[in-house]
């Protein structure tokens, strides 16, 4: 107590002097140390400045370059508070990041070591004027050279882990399943070194303070007073010599690094605060954004192919969003690890798609930013022939993404889940989809015929509208047919869905539907021969002009009709309508069938009494799960199906995998890699179940076939099937005992069950 008592009584630089007694005045080879310090500190700074500032005005050119997108700012201005939040949750709080605990950990530990160990840049400027420098207020509180120590030391732990899960993920050794693989890992190992003699030379220089009675903490500070032990035996002299150097050096590193940072990956550290405050809210996920040209919505009656921009052809069709998605990429591969097109084998990897595109710009930046087409003349060749280069074009015409890059994405939305500066990824690919199907015909030829069927026949299988109605045969109840306006006595419309009406394997899911509504006592209706395709395929194709047709028809339908409340059985659907459809003019309160079963199960409308006593694994649809966050309704209709033994695969409910259908993919070969589907089975027989559950029709479809495969080569055993949820409860809520060898497997056969069809 006499201790403390004794250090309180004392000014700030009494503390200092009582363990250190320094000289009144300094020594002459002081003198020339400061005058040293503060001309060396200052040049290095203005020449770092220099070179930054420069560059980062040439990047802004650059971005600027692209397109306009006031609907950015707009939604900024329309809702500042979701701004402050990203800014306070994703960038401050790190949430996206910590999803993945070893590195979000390490990386939490290391952005916020920065933003504290501002206060030492603030110090060391100090420094470089007054040797005894403290800042104003707080310079000498304890805490704060105890907080400043202990974030040095979690930026140590944080690059020390980093490296550990570079040297583990080594894309050198690890291939394919390294997230890494395709990063400048080269560049990522200098910025670790940097980073750590950021910190190495803030602890020298602060421990020469200590012995040379210059450092404002006298407690606290405890990584510091290590060093500073350290360097004791070398004496004062000394001391004060690696005091000036460290802090020049410790300054040195800084901007060396905040220079590097603007010619590096590691421009992220200034852009992704940005690119999270303009990204799409709350996710790139869910709907796909309208085509727009020039800043403007793109109307097809008006629109000129020769002056207006469709989707993507140049990168400086990209808009200025669109160039800062390119340059905050971090090269981090959480969305490489998660994509099923990059797991199963196939050349597209959402990093690298970002990186080409970033790399491409960077090439044709001279191009893009001369002034005239004199100036143009005088470029470079290398420059004008990356000028040339087609953005999208298989390696014969050099192009910067391959088709079949282009053509390989499900639209999952894995890697913009995962995107920890939330990169739109799904926006880009389909942008550039627009402008290859649009403007240049150039799409995988198989999918021609459903694009035909859209246009022709409001379906991708070409069939007669009244075939929309025949999986009501045989129901035993009417379904009603909306004919004129919906009356007051329907609650919902039960949007049955292209697959849901005309595809065998989903119609027994619609049946079991109709049939759960009706026992539950819901009153709906259809729209039967007069519902067409949403248009969903369409547009993930990169249709967008098929799209439009589509869904304005259905949306003048449903508005004639007066539809307010729509329960769709098909997660494309379901997301079109709820998502989309708004952006047209339809706006709906869209359900999915699992949400409705759900909740007509919690009010006790539905009773599960008949047990399934089966082991089941439920595959997240990514439309349902991802993009629309429906983890826990499925679930928990099956939880209230008696004997029903729930196991979840690995890769489950917001890492879920794709059955490898969306993103128009049910309509293409998949020639390259191992399928998708496969892939998902496999994962699936893992937890060796008797039953694998979903809430989609095209998931039925893609795991049905991968199922029928795997019991040929007698890899599954034959009374493995994929059902619907909504199959699930519809054998467990009719009455009457189980069969002993397990409802389910007697009810699939049985031509009464309406979920068998
Ligand atoms: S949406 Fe899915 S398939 Fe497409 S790039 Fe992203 S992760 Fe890969
Ligand atoms: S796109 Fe996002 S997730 Fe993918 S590497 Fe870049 S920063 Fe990481």
């Amino acid at each position: 107590m006499a201790v403390r008592g004794w250090r309180r009584t004392l000014a700030p630089a009494q503390r200092r002097t009582r363990f250190h007694p320094a000289p009144a005045e300094p020594a002459p080879r002081e003198e020339i140390l400061v005058a040293l310090r503060i001309v060396v500190g200052l040049v290095i700074t203005v020449v770092a400045f220099a070179i930054a500032g420069r560059r980062l005005r040439w990047l802004q050119r650059l971005a600027m370059a692209g397109q306009p997108a006031p609907e950015r700012a707009r939604a900024l201005r329309e809702h500042p508070g979701r701004g402050a939040e990203t800014q306070l949750t994703e960038v401050l709080g790190q949430r996206k990041l910590l999803r993945w605990s070893v590195p979000g950990a390490a990386h939490a530990l290391t952005f916020w070591g920065f933003i504290v160990l501002l206060l030492t840049i603030i110090e060391a400027y100090g420094d470089l004027f007054s040797k005894t420098f403290a800042i104003p207020g707080i310079g000498h509180w304890a805490w704060v050279g105890f907080g400043e120590d202990l974030f040095a030391v979690a930026v140590l732990a944080g690059i020390a882990t980093f490296a550990v899960i570079r040297l583990r993920s080594d894309p050198k050794r690890e291939g394919r399943r390294s997230r890494f693989a395709g990063s400048h890992t080269g560049a990522a190992w200098l910025v670790l070194l940097m980073i750590f003699l950021v910190i190495a030379t803030l602890l020298l220089y602060r421990g020469a303070q200590i012995n040379t009675g210059d450092f404002p903490y006298p407690r606290g500070a405890f990584a510091s007073q290590i060093v500073g032990h350290w360097l004791h035996p070398l004496g004062r002299g000394v001391n004060s010599v690696i005091e000036t150097a460290g802090l020049l050096a410790q300054l040195a590193v800084v901007l060396g690094f905040g220079v590097f940072v603007t010619y590096s990956k590691h421009l992220h550290i200034a852009l992704a605060p940005l690119n999270v405050l303009f990204s799409r809210r709350p996710d790139g996920l869910r709907a796909l954004q309208p085509m727009r040209s020039g800043g403007k919505l793109l109307d097809f009656e008006e629109a000129d192919p020769d002056t207006d921009i469709f989707g993507r052809g140049k990168i400086e069709d990209f808009t200025w969003k669109g160039m800062l998605d390119m340059a905050t990429c971090t090269e981090c591969g959480r969305c490489q690890s998660q994509c099923p097109a990059w797991a199963t084998g196939k050349p597209l990897s959402p990093k690298m798609l970002i990186l080409d595109l970033r790399d491409h710009a960077l090439a044709k930046a001279p191009y893009l930013l001369a002034d005239s087409a004199e100036l143009r003349d005088q470029l470079p060749e290398s420059v004008k022939k990356e000028a040339e280069r087609p953005l999208v074009g298989d390696s014969a015409s050099h192009g910067v993404i391959d088709p079949d890059v282009l053509w390989s994405c499900t639209n999952c939305g894995a890697c913009v889940q995962e995107c920890p500066v939330d990169i739109e990824h799904i926006d880009h690919i389909t942008d550039m989809r627009r402008h290859q199907v649009l403007i240049e015909s150039a799409f995988p030829p198989e999918a021609a015929s459903m694009l035909k069927n859209l246009e022709n026949k409001g379906n991708p299988w070409g069939m007669g509208e009244m075939q929309r109605l025949e999986w009501t045969s045989g129901l035993g109840f009417d379904v009603p047919v909306v004919d004129g306006p919906i009356g007051d006595d329907v609650e919902y419309l039960f949007w049955v869905g292209c697959a849901g009406a005309l595809e065998d394997r989903a119609r027994k899911t619609t049946r079991a539907i109709a049939e759960l509504l009706h026992t539950a006592g819901v009153s709906f209706a259809i729209l039967g021969p007069a519902e067409t395709c949403t248009g969903d395929p369409a547009r993930r194709m990169g249709n967008e002009f098929v799209f439009s047709m589509l869904a304005q028809q259905n949306i003048e339908t449903l508005n004639e009709a007066g539809v307010r409340k729509i329960v769709a059985s098909c997660p494309h659907c379901f997301n079109a309508i709820a998502n989309e459809y708004p952006q047209l003019g339809g706006n709906y309160e869209v359900m999915h069938h699992t949400q409705l079963l759900a909740r007509l199960v919690a009010d006790g409308r539905l009773t599960p009494v008949t047990p399934v006593e089966e082991k089941i694994t439920y595959h997240d649809p990514c439309f349902l799960g991802r993009h629309n966050k429906v983890f826990t309704a499925p679930r928990e209709i099956m939880e209230q199906v008696p004997g029903v033994r729930a196991q979840e695969m690995h890769r489950c409910k917001e890492r879920g995998f794709c059955c490898g259908a969306g993103g128009a993919r049910m309509w293409m070969e998949e020639r390259i890699g191992k399928r998708i589907n496969t892939e998902r089975i496999d994962e699936a027989l893992g937890t060796d179940p008797d039953t694998i559950s979903t809430g989609c029709p095209y998931c039925m479809v893609m795991l049905g076939d991968a199922i029928s495969a795997k019991k040929s080569s007698g890899e599954a055993k034959e009374s493995l099937e994929v059902v619907d949820v909504a199959q699930l409860l519809v054998r467990s809520v009719r009455p009457g005992p189980a069969p002993a060898a397990s409802a389910g497997a007697a009810g699939r056969d049985d031509p009464a069950d309406p979920g068998a069809g």
